[in-house]
């Protein structure tokens, strides 16, 4: 059985918890141990994929199809590492199952509580990561913040976890915020000091400090967190703010956080391959160029919401030594008001539109679209945005005027875009999208094959419509090519336009492949693309 690591949070939200889990996995991965990460969301929805991105920012989708919450993206683009449907549980998760079991009468006619039955639920929640990834690490991320109604449950499973399994198989960190008065020049610790009285009040001691504080901590805080947490100073670890998070696991690393997790686990610690992540930090703190590439969203004014698609062009930005400055359109405003486009996308010499749902915006994007096209401008649509790079084409090159999607107007006479059959029966909203894993055969002699390298690929994909195949025909013969196709549905999956210098969209979204240090070769492709035109 695997050994578990639980990351629970204090005093305020916001540390970086995330970062913090990432960074614990990401070192015990360099010593050569086999991890695996999950996290807690201790809210009723079922999963994040009916909450709106203003809410909640993107939803991130794990190859076997769950929606989760975006830390899974930082974890996957961390550790490197695929993860699953027991990645991401929430509260609604725990309750439907219990509730469904209960009425399935599996609890034998006993009164059914939170203790034990969600407990246990939860409990086996962490047990399942353990046996259907088989590593030798799970580290398990508490949502919320110590205090929170909604995250106690959570943390009294794990309590009896640490209670069943002991020392030597469970471990707790803790992160807290050390604010500084400026008055009086100090950093202070007594927040920590009640967040981890509250916490012992709930039946945990923490094992493991990890503070976010502005400064260093220096020997005597220390000394004074250690003698009023019980816990050790070398377990104390200071999160000092950084620049760029990729320093936090080799900050951490310095002050041998693997070294204190390995010991109290009795495990051997093996020699550290950190080095390709110091590279890789060298890389982005002394990027040497620049280059700005306009996002077409209407959630712009919600950076989070688009997080996996920034990070996958920062990804391929490092590759190139040059620095991503986003161009944030908004495509409400594009729609409705009559700007300039060449104003807008003036400096962007790349221009990406992501994935989306519903009609707000959407003649928005097509416009950036056209001017794409037109003023031979790398494109990358993804989703949405190769579903309106179809339509775009449609009405503007093809003449079919009234092209859309059934998603926009139902009774449209041309749905370039539409449900498959089997689709049109859903009534249910959560859950009912196409999601995770599906195969692309690539065409050869196509910007996606030279791409790719590849012919026969799987990407993530989270959608409900779909190109409609009745409409090749007329595309093909005016120049758009179907580059990428899913065989066993025969669906569209990624579209080119050749006679254009860097035109191609698709269906999936690779902004969820994307690692820092293996950027996307869509992501690749379109950013090489997007220099070679600022140069
Ligand atoms: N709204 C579109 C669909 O459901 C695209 C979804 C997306 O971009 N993720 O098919």
């Amino acid at each position: 059985m695997s050994r578990f690591i639980f990351v629970t949070g204090g005093v305020v939200s916001g540390l970086g918890k995330g970062i913090t889990a990432s960074s614990i996995a990401l070192l015990l991965k360099a010593r050569g141990y086999k991890v695996f990460m999950q996290k807690f969301d201790p809210y009723i929805n079922v999963d994040p994929g009916t909450m709106s991105p203003y809410q909640h920012g993107e939803v991130y989708v794990t190859y076997d199809g769950a929606e989760t919450d975006l830390d899974l993206g930082h974890y996957e683009r961390f550790i490197d590492e695929e993860l699953n449907y027991s990645s991401n549980c929430t509260t609604g998760k725990i309750f439907s199952s219990v509730i469904e079991k209960e009425r399935r009468g599996d609890y034998l006619g006993a009164t059914v509580q939170f203790v034990p039955h969600i407990t246990n639920e939860i409990k086996n929640k962490v047990f399942e990561a353990s046996s259907t990834s088989h590593a030798d690490f799970v580290i398990t991320e508490i949502g919320g913040t110590i205090g929170d109604i909604e995250s106690q449950v959570y943390l009294e499973s794990l309590r009896q976890l640490r209670n069943d399994l002991g020392k030597e198989k469970t471990l707790f960190v803790h992160t807290t915020l050390i604010p500084y008065i400026y008055g009086s020049g100090e950093l202070k610790t007594k927040p920590t000091q009640h967040s981890v009285i509250e916490l012992r009040g709930l039946g945990i001691q923490p094992d493991v400090l990890v503070c976010r504080c502005p400064y260093k901590l220096d020997d005597d805080i220390k000394k004074k967190l250690s003698l009023y947490c019980s816990i050790d100073k070398q377990n104390i670890i200071d999160a000092v703010d950084v620049k760029n998070i990729y320093q936090i696991p080799l900050n951490f690393y310095n002050q041998k956080l693997d070294e204190v997790i390995l010991k109290q686990f009795n495990l051997e610690i093996k020699k550290s391959n950190i080095d390709y992540w110091q590279d890789l930090v060298n890389k982005v703190d002394n990027l040497k160029d620049e280059v700005e590439i306009a996002l077409v969203g209407k959630y712009v004014e919600l950076h989070d919401a688009y997080i996996s698609v920034v990070e996958s062009l920062k990804h391929a930005g490092y590759k190139y030594n040059t620095k991503i400055n986003i161009n944030w359109v908004d495509s409400e405003k594009l729609e409705k008001e009559n700007l300039n486009l060449k104003d807008i996308f003036k400096n962007s010499k790349g221009i990406i539109v992501p994935g989306g749902f519903g009609s707000r915006g959407i003649e928005g994007k097509i416009k950036a679209i056209t001017y794409a096209r037109e003023n031979n401008i790398p494109f990358l649509g993804l989703c949405l945005g190769m579903q309106l790079a179809c339509i775009e084409f449609a009405r503007n090159v093809c003449g079919i005027t009234t092209a859309n999607s059934t998603e926009f107007d139902e009774l449209t006479n041309d749905p370039i875009i539409d449900l498959m059959s089997d689709q049109k029966q859903i009534i249910n909203m959560g859950g009912t999208l196409r999601l995770g894993n599906y195969d692309c055969k690539i065409k050869k002699d196509t910007l996606a094959y030279k791409l790719y390298n590849e012919e026969n690929i799987k990407e993530r994909h989270r959608h409900r419509y779909e190109f409609n195949n009745s409409y090749r025909n007329i595309l093909e013969k005016n120049g758009f090519v179907f580059s990428g196709i899913n065989e066993k549905a025969n669906l569209v999956e990624i579209v080119e336009y050749q006679k254009h210098p860097f035109f191609i969209a698709c269906q999936f979204h690779p902004e969820f492949k994307s690692r820092p240090t293996r950027p996307h070769p869509l992501f690749d492709g379109f950013i090489k693309n997007s220099i070679k035109k600022s140069s």
